[in-house]
C-alpha cells in the first residue's frame, strides 16, 4: 500500500522536529503536525525563556556587587513588561528558525492538532482532513500538573503562565521543591518580589546530591527566599481583595498575589487517539516503548516526555537521532542514558554529572568524597555572602571519578565538560594529571589533594 507519509510525526518540539528533519535528510516523504507554537516546551514556555529570565534576574545581584569593585551604580528600575517583549521577541525569532528549518528539509509543517485515527492514518482537526503514514512518531510532550486535588488549584498559575504575567507580583509562593520551582524561585527573587517555596519532603531538590541540596537551601535563605520544607498547601481561595490564601499542612495560612505549583509535569496524550489503535500508557498516561523508543504497536513511535523517561530537552534529541538511526539507516540505536549531565538555574546555578553521594553509596562500597567549599573570587570584594561548592565522588576500588556536583556561578558550563571525562570513565588520577587553569574556579577540580571523606565497606572511616 501507497502512504501519503513514511513518517508522520505529532509534536514539533524538540525531539519532534529533529525527528522530522533527519528522517527528511535521508529522503523519507516526512510531515509533522503541531497544534501550538513550533520549537515546543523548551523553545516556547521552557528553557529558553527561563534562561533569559535567569539572566534578567541576576542584575539586581550584579549591581550590588559592583560597589566592592568601586563602582557606584545610581538608582535602577526594572520594567517588567519590557522584560517580556523582547523575551517574546526573542522566542518569535527562535520559532521562525525552527519554521524555516523544518522548510529546508523538506518536511511538510500541518499546524493543526493531529489525531490518530486508524493504524496508519492521522486527522488533522483543522480541517478533517485524513493523511497517511507508514509510521507514526508521538512526540507531544508534557505540560505542567494541574494538581487537581488541591482544592482552588484553578487559581494557581504554572511556569507556562509565569512566563507572560501581565504584573510581577509582589509576593508569590511556590509549591514544589524540583527544577521548576527552584529556578523560578531564584528569577522572582532576583527581580525583587517576595518569595516563598512550600516543599513537601525533607530538602529541595530530591534527586540531587545531598550537600549539594543543602548548601543552596542555606543559600537561598541567605538570598531573602523562605523555604518551608514538611509542607504542602492545602487549599487556596481567593480573597475579596484580590489576593490569594494558601492553607498549610504545617500550620497556619499564607497570603500572596500569586501561587504557582510547579509539582511535575504529566504527558501529553490526550485526544491523541492511541487507544484507537491500542498504544499501551504507564499509570501515569506516559507512553510506554522498548529500548529503541518503539511503542508495542510496530509502526508507532514515541520519544521525549511523552514517554517520561528523562525529561530533558537533550535527551528527547537523543532520543530522535537514535530513532533515526534505528528506523531510515537501519542501524539500531539504544539512547544511553548513563551519565547525563544537567543543570539548575537556580542562582547560585547547580551543575551536576553522574551520581549523588546517596546513590553511589548503594552502588559502591568504598569511596572517597572530595569536597571544597570557598568563596569564589568575585565575592572576595563584593563582599557577598555566597559559597561556592565542588565536589568529586570516586569508586575507591577503581578509581573511577563516579560523580561530579557543583554549585555555584558557571556550574552548567562545568557540567557540560565535566560530563566528557565521566562519561569516558576518567579517574581521579587522570583529574591530578590536568593542569589546573589559575585563577578559575574550576581548578579545584583538578587540585583535590586529600579525600574529605572515606567510605569503606558503606561506612565513613
Ligand atoms: P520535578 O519532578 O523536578 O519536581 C516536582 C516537585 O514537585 C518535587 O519537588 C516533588 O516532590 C513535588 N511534588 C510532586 N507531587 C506533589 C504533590 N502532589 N504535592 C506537593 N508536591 C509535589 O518537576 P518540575 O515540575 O520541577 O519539572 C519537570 C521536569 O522538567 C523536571 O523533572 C526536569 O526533568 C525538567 N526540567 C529541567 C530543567 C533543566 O534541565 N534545568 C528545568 C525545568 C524542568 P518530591 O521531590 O518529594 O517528589
Amino acid at each position: 500500500m501507497a502512504y501519503d507519509y513514511d513518517l508522520f510525526v505529532i509534536g514539533a518540539g524538540s525531539g519532534g522536529v529533529r525527528a522530522a528533519r533527519k528522517a527528511a535528510e535521508t529522503g523519507a516523504r516526512v510531515a509533522v503536525a503541531e497544534e501550538y507554537r513550533v520549537g515546543g516546551t523548551c523553545v516556547i514556555r521552557g528553557c529558553v525563556p527561563k534562561k533569559l529570565f535567569v539572566y534578567a534576574s541576576h542584575f539586581s545581584g550584579t549591581f550590588e556587587d559592583a560597589a566592592g569593585f568601586g563602582w557606584s551604580v545610581g538608582e535602577t528600575g526594572f520594567d517588567w513588561p519590557t522584560l517580556i517583549a523582547n523575551k517574546d521577541r526573542e522566542i518569535d525569532r527562535l520559532e521562525r528558525a525552527y519554521r524555516s528549518n523544518i522548510d529546508k528539509a523538506g518536511v511538510e509543517l500541518f499546524e493543526t492538532r493531529a489525531v490518530i485515527d486508524g493504524p496508519h492514518t492521522i486527522r488533522l482537526e483543522a480541517n478533517g482532513d485524513r493523511v497517511t503514514a507508514e509510521r507514526i512518531l508521538v512526540a507531544t510532550g508534557g505540560r505542567p500538573s494541574p494538581h487537581p486535588a488541591l482544592p482552588g488549584h484553578e487559581h494557581c498559575i504554572s511556569s507556562n503562565e509565569a512566563f507572560h504575567l501581565e504584573r510581577l507580583p509582589e509576593k508569590i509562593l511556590i509549591g514544589g521543591g524540583g527544577y521548576i520551582a527552584v529556578e523560578f524561585a531564584g528569577i522572582f527573587n532576583g527581580l525583587g518580589v517576595d518569595t516563598t517555596i512550600v516543599y513537601r519532603g525533607m530538602e529541595i531538590l530530591s534527586r540531587f546530591d545531598p550537600d549539594v541540596r543543602r548548601a543552596l537551601h542555606a543559600q537561598y535563605e541567605k538570598n531573602g527566599i523562605r523555604i518551608l520544607c514538611h509542607n504542602v498547601f492545602e487549599n487556596v481561595k481567593r480573597l475579596p481583595n484580590g489576593r490569594l490564601q494558601a492553607s498549610l499542612s504545617g500550620g497556619g495560612t499564607e497570603e500572596a498575589d500569586e501561587i504557582m505549583l510547579a509539582v511535575g509535569r504529566l504527558p501529553n496524550v490526550e485526544g491523541l487517539g492511541l487507544e484507537t489503535v491500542g498504544v499501551e500508557t504507564a499509570h501515569n498516561g506516559a507512553i510506554m516503548v522498548d529500548d529503541y523508543s518503539k511503542t508495542n504497536v510496530d509502526h508507532v513511535w514515541a520519544l521525549g516526555d511523552v514517554t517520561d523517561r528523562m525529561q530533558l530537552t537533550p535527551v528527547a534529541i537523543h532520543e530522535a537521532m537514535c530513532f533515526v538511526q534505528t528506523v531510515f539507516h537501519d542501524n539500531p540505536v539504544k539512547p544511553d542514558y548513563d551519565t547525563v549531565a544537567t543543570a539548575v538555574f537556580s542562582q547560585p546555578e547547580i551543575g551536576t554529572v553522574g551520581l549523588a553521594e546517596d546513590a553511589a553509596r548503594d552502588k559502591f562500597q568504598n569511596l572517597d568524597i572530595y569536597r571544597a567549599s570557598f568563596t569564589p573570587m568575585l565575592h572576595t570584594l563584593s563582599g557577598r555572602d555566597e559559597k561556592m561548592l565542588m565536589k568529586l565522588i570516586v569508586d575507591a576500588d577503581s578509581d573511577k571519578v563516579v560523580g561530579a556536583h557543583i554549585l555555584g556561578s558557571g556550574g552548567g558550563e562545568m557540567a557540560q565538560l565535566l560530563g566528557i571525562p565521566l562519561k569516558m570513565g576518567a579517574t581521579k588520577a587522570d583529574f591530578d594529571m590536568t593542569m589546573a587553569v589559575h585563577p578559575t574556579a574550576s581548578e579545584e577540580l583538578v587540585t583535590f589533594a586529600a579525600p574529605s571523606e572515606r567510605i569503606r565497606g558503606g561506612e565513613t572511616v
